[in-house]
């Protein structure tokens, strides 16, 4: 058997090996160690024989381990019996029957229902990278292709951070990905497997590098699930140019789908407007989310389905409850295409298709086109809706190997055997009746067990009236079981009739369930409907629960905004007390706006804001504001707070400047630009300086032109809108009484002058004699400050007194004559330039 075991182990050296032997999934040698630590289960080793390392599990508890090793990031090669140990001659044979990877898990109980779970594939063609993503579990599959760089695959696979990813050893960026946090598995594609996958590829003729990636995914797919993968049926190229380009950066500062602090998904965007009743709509509105739209028709579409659902309130609460009737098509039509689908499942379809045409004739009754166009999307299934009806009682079990659950009339071979059994049933009841009043043994039994079937059981103290004719079977301490000629035959009938019944309605069952395959397509087809009506439902629901209003969204330059609020903030603490404030950016005179005022007085907030609104109208939704006129953006950027990124060694004022080039590098004038305090991580000469450049690069048409929100405790940059038209100067009121201030979150025009830092930290309880201190500290820089200041009169700010300063010493420097100039005069000019410093 060992042999056997390290046969097969070497054909999956990547994978932990559970190796079933007889009521056991074992691990043996290395694998032992490391299960036996992941799992917390003892280590022991064969005894006696070899002293091989082992660890095992009880088989029936496979689902609970298998979870857990899965969350560890390892792969699990199951190995089964595939023969019956009793017939078997020799070593019972085995084989590797299923391959679960963190990224092919289709057991819901191991999956978030409103998450996917996607694996992808990256090789290359030429000079572009292809990627492939699936979701195993609900059959979705989509790839695209990019250049082949780092930055840009990377961006992808942050966008739907897999949980595996596939490269094949050839791969040239394979280094660069092992530094990521990513599951990575090595495949090369096998040609015979994909063989079968033809017409699926074809689809794919033109994209090269992704072609590639699909056959990988699939190759590796097929060879871990040893299935015909017939829930995969459409691969969809993303033309990743219709949709806003999203970095990870920002998804994770403007917290989309997790909160950057605990990594929660409470507190997080997606969480506030989420409103879905299904699991195919939180799904589809998360992925929705990070793909925001750039064509403005597109985006109009879904908001005129949202205010088609807000002019009728019935319609909007009738489709919610429907909705909220249906199962998770997509992950049951996949437990179909892996025939893992139980009776109850079935049953789950068939409710759930049941409330389809209901759904269809009430966004019909609507009336408007583009919900009536949603509508003819999706697909009635009258047809298989009555097989299950038919076919399945309306209660079954979850398993099918006890029988009970096919409905009667269905098949009459199975209502005979039906008829049979029971009869049969009624026969031995009253055959113990008769026996009874044949003998006079009143507590004569007649009764049933696996091992010796049905008998008739007398008690000792009536052995004396038992009658000739009964066979003795059993004995026990206190009676004796026996059986007759006539017992032995209905138990035949009975025992025949029942086994008979248990295959057959295993074969209907599988004639129903190969019915559901028939219409798969159409299955996940009405999913994704019925995903995209549960996201305008939420968007709908969550203008009504929250005061949205629909925005206008343009291509021309000007964003305005009435009212903004922040979606997050202004639920997190009590909505009245949100102080809502207004945005005009475009691209001429309120192109850059800077915004000071003291911690805690609200820039971040109204940065985000502006960033949210402009990222919900390009989804479709609905906006916290008031008013809002959007103009379309192609990429949001943000560089905010101090996100220091330890685990990669860099130190948070290089991962400021990382941030900062990339956005220097990729803005164009259709970006939104949100920059919180740039240049903080250094000496406040140098901060300032590079603040100052970026703003200027950034307002530069030439160079980038694109809309920015620019939040500084630098009051010095205020002085750029008097030099600069685009410039505006904003600030955030704060009340000042005595020496204590109040935030009043109020955004108003012109700069602040103060950054009220000592009353900011004595708000947060420095101890009195520091805040002392620092008042007097700062009192007496401040003067110091204003006499230097005097005392260079022409100059207007700090930064012409650095260049003009630096420009007269590099025109002295300029023209010295260095052919005519002795080594003693040298040290003279030198000592000159100094002094001058
Ligand atoms: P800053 O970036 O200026 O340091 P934040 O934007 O982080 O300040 O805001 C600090 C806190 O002030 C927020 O957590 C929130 O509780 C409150 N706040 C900010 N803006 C508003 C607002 N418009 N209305 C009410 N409270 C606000």
């Amino acid at each position: 058997m060992i042999q056997q075991y390290i046969d097969i182990k070497k054909q999956h050296q990547d994978c932990l090996l559970l190796f079933r032997v007889g009521d056991f999934y074992e691990l043996f040698f290395e694998d032992a160690k490391i299960g036996a630590k992941a799992l917390e289960i003892a280590l022991t080793s064969r005894d006696g024989e070899d002293g091989i390392p082992l660890a095992g599990i009880p088989f029936h508890a496979l689902d609970t381990y298998l979870a857990k090793l899965l969350k560890k990031g390892y792969k699990v090669a199951i190995c089964d019996q595939v023969e019956d140990p009793k017939q078997a001659k020799g070593i019972v044979k085995r084989e590797v029957v299923k391959i679960v990877t963190p990224g092919t898990i289709i057991d819901e109980n191991l999956l978030d229902a409103k998450d996917n779970n996607f694996m992808c594939a990256l090789s290359c063609y030429g000079n572009k990278a292809g990627l492939a993503f699936v979701d195993n579990s609900t059959g979705e599959f989509f790839y695209t292709e990019e250049r082949l760089n780092f930055e840009s695959i990377n961006r992808i696979i942050q966008k739907y951070l897999p949980s595996e990813c596939i490269v094949s050893s050839d791969f040239p960026l394979r280094t660069q990905l092992t530094r990521l946090n990513l599951n990575i598995s090595n495949h090369e594609v096998n040609d015979t497997t994909i063989k079968s996958f033809d017409t699926l590829l074809n689809q794919t003729t033109t994209h090269k590098a992704g072609k590639e990636a699909i056959s990988l995914l699939i190759s590796y797919l097929s060879e871990t699930q040893k299935n015909s993968l017939s829930h995969i049926n459409k691969i969809k190229f993303i033309e990743l140019n219709k949709y806003m380009n999203l970095d990870y950066t920002s998804i994770r500062n403007l917290e989309l789908i997790t909160t950057i602090k605990e990594n929660r998904k409470k507190g997080s965007l997606l969480s506030i407007i989420d409103k879905t009743d299904s699991a195919m709509g939180g799904r589809k509105l998360k992925q929705w989310l990070l793909n925001p739209l750039l064509n403005s028709e597109e985006i109009d579409h879904r908001l005129n389905m949202v205010e088609s659902l807000l002019e009728d309130g019935l319609l909007l609460k009738s489709l919610k409850e429907l909705i909220g009737k249906i199962y998770d098509l997509e992950r049951l039509s996949t437990k179909v295409a892996y025939q893992t689908v139980n009776p109850k499942d079935l049953v789950a379809l068939k409710h759930s298709l049941q409330n389809i045409p209901k759904i269809k004739e009430t966004l019909i009754s609507s009336n408007s086109k583009s919900l009536v166009s949603l509508a003819n999307r999706l697909c009635a299934l009258d047809q298989l809706v009555s097989i299950i009806e038919q076919g399945i009682v309306p209660s079954p079990p979850t398993t099918i190997k006890d029988g009970g659950v096919i409905k009667e009339g269905f098949n009459s071979e199975l209502d005979e055997l039906n008829y049979t059994a029971s009869n049969g049933r009624n026969f031995l009841a009253e055959y113990e009746e008769n026996q009874r009043n044949n003998t006079g043994i009143k507590s004569l039994k007649v009764r049933y067990n696996k091992v010796f079937g049905y008998y008739i059981e007398v008690t000792k103290t009536n052995l004396s009236l038992v009658p000739d004719y009964y066979i003795r079977k059993q004995t026990l301490t206190n009676a004796e079981r026996y059986f007759t000629d006539e017992l032995k035959k209905y138990e035949e009938l009975i025992l025949g009739a029942s086994e008979k019944i248990v295959e057959l309605e295993y074969k209907l069952f599988c004639e129903i369930r190969e019915a559901v395959l028939e219409c798969i397509e159409e299955i996940q087809n009405n999913s994704n409907v019925i995903g995209e009506l549960d996201c305008l439902c939420s968007f709908a629901t969550l203008a009504i629960d929250n005061n949205y209003r629909k925005p206008e969204l343009t291509v021309g330059d000007e964003t305005s905004i009435t009212n903004g609020r922040h979606p997050v903030i202004e639920e997190t603490i009590d909505r009245k007390n949100f102080i809502s404030n207004d945005t005009v950016l475009d691209c001429s005179d309120n192109q850059v706006l800077i915004i000071t005022g003291p911690n805690m007085a609200g820039k971040s907030t109204y940065m985000r804001q502006v960033a949210l609104i402009t990222l919900l109208a390009q989804v479709g939704c609905y906006v916290p504001a008031d008013e809002a006129k959007i103009s379309i953006v192609d990429r949001i950027f943000t560089r905010v707070g101090a996100s220091d990124d330890l685990s990669s060694g860099q130190s948070t004022f290089m991962v400021e400047m990382n941030e900062l080039a990339n956005i220097l590098k990729n803005a164009t004038s259709k970006s939104l630009i949100i920059l919180d305090e740039v240049g903080r991580g250094t000496s406040t000469f140098d901060g300032m300086s590079i603040a100052q450049s970026a703003i200027e690069y950034l307002l530069d048409k030439k160079k980038i032109g694109a809309k920015t929100l620019f939040a500084t405790h630098y009051h010095q940059l205020t002085s750029l809108e008097d030099r600069y038209k685009g410039v505006k100067n904003y600030s955030i009121a704060v009340k000042e009484e005595n020496d204590s201030i109040t935030f009043l979150h109020l955004i108003k025009k012109g700069g602040s002058d103060r950054s009220y830092g000592i009353q900011v930290a004595k708000l947060a309880g420095v101890p009195a004699p520091v805040i002392q201190r620092s008042n007097e500290i700062l009192k007496f820089i401040e003067e110091d400050f204003t006499a230097k200041q005097d005392s260079s009169a022409t100059q207007d700010d700090i930064f012409q007194v650095m260049s003009q300063k630096a420009q007269e010493l590099i025109e002295e420097v300029n023209d010295i004559n260095l052919n005519d100039i002795t080594p003693i005069e040298a040290l003279t000019v030198l000592q000159k330039l100094q002094n001058k410093t």
